[in-house]
């Protein structure tokens, strides 16, 4: 497990936490209201791309400066803040003084935006952001260059696919309020990038299963240009017979993020949270009020009342993931990623 402390003054700023994939919901913003931790307790992940200030214009940064960055479509502002910054749940912190008068900007909570608000209780020193505005899923950014990790022993070890498919990662699709999950809004999103781009232009006729067909495969049907479909899409991965399709949704390792290896064709990524109640639907307490046209179901686990409304994916995140994509460079997905931009209340993100 690892633990970080002060890297001025060695003073111990975390509890124990291992280290888990970077979850798809980690930057979303949603709604008006407050959100939870986007970190489960005793976890942590890491940011590969620049986070935080400074923010750069478009204009300043250059088409060759963003794809340094990782970004391959204009962008608004670009951050040129430090790699590798660690995120975990606000109730896995220890050691640190919050400072709010270092955070500008905020409405209900902090929200970060201009650095560390964040201070280690022994030595002064900035050390994390904290964000609990409202609409910001609740979280501490530790940064890189202030923190130094002082445990390296044993790490906890990386559950294999069949362990995985014992007690599988499970975000259930529908909350308990009948609203469709945010978290799901936000991993249908990531996919929905991927599978634009491994789809080639080409229509994807889609797998058959209710809940696929009220989340993704709507999704799916908006931005894809009309016409017969040419490629297919099917899940593999763990406990499913082959797949054979052109397309393949596979399941990311929970602690990893790589993706499932053992299958044929292009991969379209998906979190293991939502590939397993899409791949096994368990046929749950029927719930007969209908959705776009479909009883909605068998997915219904641990909610009170069916989604009153359309699914919808993260218009935002959507974006982020297509613009971080190399493939969002041909015209083609250019153009989406462009319309999208320019609308993004549009369907089906709307
Ligand atoms: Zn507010
Ligand atoms: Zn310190």
């Amino acid at each position: 497990m690892a633990v970080f402390a002060c890297a001025g003054c060695s003073a111990v700023l975390t509890v124990p936490v291992s280290r888990v994939e970077l979850p798809d919901h980690v930057h979303q913003q949603y709604g008006y209201g407050l959100l939870p931790a986007a970190m489960e307790p005793g976890t942590y992940a890491v940011d590969p791309h620049p986070g935080g200030p400074p923010w750069l214009a478009w204009e300043e940064v250059g088409k060759a400066g963003a794809a340094a960055r990782g970004w391959h479509a204009r962008r608004d502002v670009v951050s040129d803040g430090p790699r590798g910054r660690i995120v975990l749940a606000p109730g896995d912190v220890r050691g640190t003084v919050p400072v709010p008068e270092w955070d500008d900007g905020h409405c209900c909570g902090l929200a970060g935006m201009n650095g560390p608000n964040m201070m280690c209780g022994r030595c002064g020193l900035a050390v994390a952001t904290r964000i609990d505005d409202c609409g910001l899923w609740q979280a501490v950014w530790l940064e890189p260059q202030a923190v130094r990790r002082v445990d390296d022993g044993a790490e906890r070890p990386v559950a294999g696919w069949a362990e995985l498919l014992e007690d599988p990662p499970w975000i259930p699709p529908v909350e308990e309020s009948g609203r469709w999950s945010p978290r799901w809004a936000a991993s249908a999103a990531v996919a929905l990038a991927h599978l634009l781009a491994a789809s080639g232009g080409a229509g994807v006729a889609l797998p058959r299963g209710r809940l696929f067909s009220l989340t993704l495969g709507r999704a799916v049907r908006e931005p894809v240009p009309a016409g017969s479909p040419a490629k297919t899409l099917a899940p593999a991965g763990p406990g499913l017979p082959d797949a054979h399709a052109d397309i393949v949704m596979v399941p990311r390792h929970p602690q990893t993020g790589e993706p499932w290896a053992r299958a044929a064709g292009t991969i379209v990524p998906l979190a293991a949270g939502v590939w397993f109640p899409l791949a096994f639907p368990r046929e749950r307490r029927p719930a007969p009020r209908a959705t776009d046209g479909e009883a909605a179901g068998d997915f219904m686990e641990g909610a009170t009342m069916p989604p009153d409304r359309t699914f919808r994916p993260d218009g935002k995140v959507f974006l982020q993931t297509l613009a971080r994509l190399p493939a969002v460079r041909e015209p083609w997905l250019r153009a989406i990623y462009e319309r999208c931009r320019s609308a993004p209340w549009s369907a089906p993100f709307q």
